[in-house]
């Protein structure tokens, strides 16, 4: 008995089905790839953790994530029609995606320092590199 007759018995007639059908094993390679960019997310992760000696998550990781998400999603969808590898990563790109738009968002209402050019978080009073006084929210 496989995971997904355990677990899906309703549906698992028709992965089997599918399965017999066959996929092209492009789409192996394709989960694999994407499975190698959700590993290297974490070396990524880590080397910026290392460099800025705070734990910290870089956008690249996002990145990762998103894209080594979407790429194991197809692989499970049209290749091995794994229902576990379907539903590890059928939602997982709205908070991905979510954290992308945030970060970006984020980026674009960052304060440039009129006195050295500096970019300083949306909500900073003073620039952390001269003191120029600033004017979070603009105003
Ligand atoms: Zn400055």
């Amino acid at each position: 008995m496989t995971v997904n007759q355990l677990l899906f018995p309703p549906i698992s007639p028709l992965l089997a089905a599918a399965a017999a059908a066959g996929s092209h094993p492009a789409w192996e390679i394709v989960g694999v790839l994407g499975a190698m960019l959700f590993v290297a997310r974490f070396l990524v992760q880590w080397y910026a953790t290392e460099k800025q000696k705070q734990v910290t998550v870089p956008v690249g990781f996002w990145w990762l994530s998103l894209a080594g998400s979407l790429l194991m999603l197809g692989s499970g969808v049209f290749g091995s029609r794994n229902l576990v590898v379907i539903i590890s990563n059928a939602f997982n790109w709205i908070p991905f995606t979510r954290n992308l738009v945030i970060h970006y968002r984020h980026q674009q209402e960052r304060q440039s320092c009129p006195g050295c050019a500096l970019k300083s978080p949306p909500q900073a009073r003073y620039c952390a590199a001269c003191g120029t006084k600033l004017s979070p929210g603009g105003g």
